[in-house]
């Protein structure tokens, strides 16, 4: 697979990135292994992928501090970092904020904990109530100017928002939840992003591993695991989200993969879609995703599959 450019941005990445909100991420995930996940870093970028995609809130600047360290056993220039902020902290909790004097201390922030001097993509995590969101863009756009960052990304951002983000046409890349069982984005923001040469990246690919095939209708969650919460996991619901995905077995097998594969590349046939950001918690679950650059859809697979999740 070729590295695909991103949206109007000078962005080049291999289509397969990774989502980092297992590394260092503690505040999102119970006991996880620092070392565990400098290891899924280090083997997705040797093993060709570009794009990290990581976060101040995965572990309050932990996840850019581990991938700060595993960067510089690489060439800086080989790797595309995005990064994305907005949490501010009051007092225990956070608020958001997009002001522009908050956002350029957020960037000079994250540049210390990953250790480099320029970022490739900064989002602005969430939308505050407050701040005009062309202004906030302003700010993003004055930094790249002085060579911090290269492109400027939202996220979770209505699509009015979006728009008046983009009033100058600065937005590169937009970041939000879209899936096989969350189609809402084909109607909402692509007709927006594709007009405006934006690149979609959809967070939440594989709805916590249910869309990769390895739950039955038997499976059950402890107590305190956030899928017990989650809409895709109630019970029939869940049944019925269960048997669409058994009905991908027979793509999987004609083109020898899982049913991640086809899922994961199934979205990249999309023009919207550029590269994706499969989350992964070990290097095994990364080397597996990296498969998706072998499969090549028929025309037959992909209809077939936008009719079974169509409703
Ligand atoms: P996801 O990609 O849908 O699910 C990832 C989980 O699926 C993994 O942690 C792993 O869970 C399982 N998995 C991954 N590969 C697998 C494979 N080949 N076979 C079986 N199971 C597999 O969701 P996500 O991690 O929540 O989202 C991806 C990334 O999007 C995040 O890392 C983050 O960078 C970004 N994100 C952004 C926002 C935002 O607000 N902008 C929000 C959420 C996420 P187990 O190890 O538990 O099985």
């Amino acid at each position: 697979m070729k590295k695909v450019r991103m949206g109007k941005s000078d962005l080049h990445v291999f289509p397969i990135g990774l989502g980092t909100n297992a590394v260092g991420g503690h505040n999102l995930y119970p006991n996880l292994n620092e070392e565990t996940g400098k290891e899924l870093v280090r083997e997705a970028l040797k093993n060709g992928v570009t794009m990290l995609d990581t976060a101040y809130i995965y572990g309050i600047g932990r996840s850019e501090e581990l991938i700060g360290e595993v960067l510089r056993e690489f060439n800086r220039e080989d790797v595309v970092i995005a990064t994305k902020a907005a949490h501010r902290k009051e007092g225990n909790d956070f608020v958001f904020d997009n002001s522009p004097a908050f956002l350029k201390k957020s960037v000079d922030e994250s540049l210390q904990r990953l250790q480099t001097d320029y970022i490739d993509l900064f989002y602005i995590h969430f939308p505050d109530e407050h701040t005009p969101k062309d202004e906030a863009v302003q700010a993003l756009n004055e930094l790249k100017k002085a060579g911090k960052i290269r492109a400027i990304g939202v996220s979770n951002f209505s699509l009015e928002q979006l728009k008046e983000a983009n009033k100058d046409g600065l937005v590169d890349v937009f970041q939000g939840e879209y899936n096989l069982l969350n189609r809402e984005a084909e109607t909402t923001y692509f007709p927006y992003i594709q007009e405006h040469d934006i690149s979609f990246v959809p967070y939440f690919p594989l709805v916590s591993g249910l869309l990769a095939g390895k739950y039955t209708e038997d499976t059950t969650f402890p107590e305190g695991d956030l899928r017990r919460e989650m809409e895709h996991f109630q019970s029939d619901r869940f049944k019925e989200n269960i048997r669409k995905v058994n009905e991908l077995v027979p793509i999987a097998e004609k083109h020898n993969v899982d049913i991640a594969h086809v899922v994961l590349a199934w979205y990249l046939a999309r023009p919207e879609i550029d590269m994706l950001i499969p989350g992964a918690k070990r290097a095994d679950q990364l080397l597996d995703n990296l498969k998706t650059a072998d499969v090549k859809l028929s025309q037959d697979d992909i209809d077939d599959i936008d009719q079974l999740f169509a409703k």
